[in-house]
């Protein structure tokens, strides 16, 4: 394959990720005296704190989602590419996409984590929350759910598809957990005639002492009352043996429990993409525990210094004994440092040391409780809803679509609709009958009822 020839003499930075890290530095680079070219293997920019609402049919992909062409079309210096990076090869200073190689003077790689299912193969059972296609497969497995529920003569049955387990009690699961409480106690309510929707169950799982754990002890166990209230059933201190045919096996203390369910949903554990395997093969770099790369203060590669690494793949200090958490400020603000840095370096100006400046942290519980930890304002309830809000539609703004967003949000927070709820399986039959009868088969083969808690 021949490099792709860079016609200017301009130093060509090229971004891999239009995630928040990499769409952060390409817009930092509008107006500097360099090519850029952003990579993706999709051609949108999704703003995942929103994924949980695709999921449970709030908002459709495309309201939490910007085509990157025309989120940089004003940038003239930029040019967008759809591909997968599958190999890096830092001495040719090239990136490999499967149809063509991309030269570099420098590379930003932001190319995010992915999930962690700590070596179990449970991603089929218990998908995971990470991408619109991630959000839609939650939506379908969910309104199946109901739906099968509804024609299920079968008490027993009938329970097991109206109980939703999910594990993973960080801000992505306990949303989730909210959002779902509110689905069935509440929007479903009416819809249905053979079952009572305000029947179901909703489990959340999560392995520490508390649900949020960043979060001050204070505002977690308002977060969980939050829950409760919502109608969520809230274990903590409990940690997932095994998720098998309909059946989630957790341990808690010293004995084996067991609950009997449909749907179970992962919001447990990240790890790195693979690009930092690839990085840690061809340019030695180290990696942490979970697969991120550790990175020098300048955020580049200890033996290539115009390889950076930032947002989610990048293992950072935050000068605590920790390192800076996998959240988009973080991501944002990396991609911007090192946007500078690439851009003072070659126009030969100093810059500071990079800071990161801690705008708190924030998760919503349902449609009007949150909590909300900005280090010197601790809030719960409304109010810190009110803030979540605030913060959302303000980042909304860059995208082009924001005002039918809010419009869509403020309909469906006033008339409690879900406008989204629909089961689609891209080339697929809609036809669910043959899916669940045969999964009903499976289930009574394999299920002994009476089995839910074993004593070790
Ligand atoms: C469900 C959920 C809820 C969240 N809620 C919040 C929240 O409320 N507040 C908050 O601050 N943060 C939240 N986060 C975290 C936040 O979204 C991430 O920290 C942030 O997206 C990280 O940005 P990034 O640029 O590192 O990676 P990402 O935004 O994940 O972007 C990575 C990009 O790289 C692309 N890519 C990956 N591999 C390749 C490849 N080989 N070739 C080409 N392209 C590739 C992907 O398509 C993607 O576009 C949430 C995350 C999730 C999943």
């Amino acid at each position: 394959m021949v490099a792709q020839s860079d016609s200017s003499n301009l130093h060509h930075v090229v971004i891999v990720g239009g995630g928040f890290g990499g769409l952060y530095a390409a817009q930092k680079l509008a107006k500097a005296p360099v090519k850029v070219t952003l990579i993706d293997k999709r051609n949108f920019h999704v703003f995942q704190p929103l994924l949980y609402q695709v999921a449970t049919g709030g908002l459709s992909p495309a309201d939490i989602s910007s085509p990157l062409r025309a989120l940089l079309s004003k940038n003239k210096n930029t040019e967008v590419l759809m591909g997968e990076v599958t190999e890096i090869d830092p001495e040719q200073q090239t990136v490999k996409l499967r149809y063509r190689d991309v030269k570099y003077d420098s590379l930003i790689l932001a190319t995010g984590v992915t999930h962690q299912y700590f070596g179990n193969d449970w991603e089929k059972n218990a998908p995971g929350l990470k991408t619109i296609e991630n959000a839609l497969e939650i939506r379908r497995k969910v309104f199946i759910a109901f739906e099968s529920a509804e024609k299920e003569p079968n008490p027993e049955r009938r329970k097991d598809w109206l109980t939703f387990v999910l594990v993973g009690g960080g801000p992505a699961g306990v949303e989730l957990a909210g959002a779902l409480a509110e689905l069935a106690h509440g929007t479903l309510k009416e819809d249905f005639r053979n079952i009572d929707t305000s029947e179901a169950e909703i489990i959340l799982l999560q392995s520490r002492e508390h649900i949020l754990p960043v979060y001050p002890p204070h505002l977690s166990l308002k977060a969980r009352k939050s829950l409760e209230k919502l109608g969520v059933t809230v274990k903590t201190g409990v940690r997932v043996d095994d998720i098998r045919g309909q059946l989630v096996t957790y341990r808690d203390g010293d004995k084996l429990e067991q609950i009997r369910t449909r749907t179970v949903l992962w919001t447990a554990g990240m790890k790195a993409s693979p690009i930092a395997n690839m990085l840690a093969e061809c340019a030695d770099a180290q990696l942490d525990q979970a697969g991120r790369v550790i990175v020098e203060p300048d955020f580049h590669l200890a033996k290539y210094k115009n390889i950076f690494v930032v947002g989610d793949l990048a293992h950072y200090p935050d000068g605590e004994g920790g390192i800076l958490p996998g959240i988009a400020p973080v991501a944002m603000q990396e991609g911007f440092y090192v946007a500078r840095f690439i851009r003072n370096g070659i126009q030969n100006r100093p810059l500071k040391p990079f800071k990161y400046t801690d705008w708190g942290n924030l998760a919503v519980i349902g449609k009007h409780q949150a909590v909300v930890d900005m280090g010197w304002l601790k809030l719960s309830g409304f109010l810190a809803w009110f803030v979540w809000l605030f913060i959302h539609v303000f980042y909304l703004l860059e995208f082009d679509n924001k005002l039918i967003v809010m419009i869509q949000w403020a309909w469906s927070y006033f008339t409690d609709s879900k406008g989204a709820r629909l089961i689609t399986t891209p080339g697929k039959d809609p036809e669910i009958k043959l899916e669940d009868d045969h999964e009903t088969i499976i289930y009574e083969a394999t299920l002994n009822p009476t089995e839910t808690s074993i004593s070790l």
